[in-house]
């Protein structure tokens, strides 16, 4: 269902966003200081494409921190936000290679 998007700026930081290269809950670097886009004639067609739904009414909360900590909840994805925050990693490609190689020397 569609509904109408209030500028929140939750789905511009909790998902990850492969054309961004963005990891899961780090603020996409093209998100101003009032939660609004600042490339948006030419932000990319993940972001063009994104419709505000039931969930965007889910996560309401007084700040953005909120929003995306209830966004994350939703989706399960909590505390692996919790980890890329504590590695400091910023690009997504680079944290699924470190997973992969976590993952890989287990399996060894
Ligand atoms: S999370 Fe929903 S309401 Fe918030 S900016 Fe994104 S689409 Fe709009
Ligand atoms: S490019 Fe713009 S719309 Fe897309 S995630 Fe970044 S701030 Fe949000």
């Amino acid at each position: 269902m569609s509904c109408e998007c209030t500028k929140c700026g939750a789905c511009c930081v909790a998902p990850d966003i492969a054309m961004l290269d963005k990891p899961l809950g780090l603020v996409c670097p093209h998100l101003g200081p009032d939660n609004l886009c600042t490339v948006y004639e030419q932000r990319p067609a993940t972001c063009r494409n994104y419709q505000a739904d039931e969930l965007c009414a889910a996560i309401d909360a007084p700040t953005l921190e909120e929003r995306v900590q209830k966004y994350l909840a939703h989706f399960g994805v909590t505390e692996e936000a919790e980890q890329i925050r504590a590695s400091g990693i910023t690009s997504l490609t680079e944290w699924r290679r470190r997973r992969w190689a976590v993952a890989a020397a287990k399996k060894a």
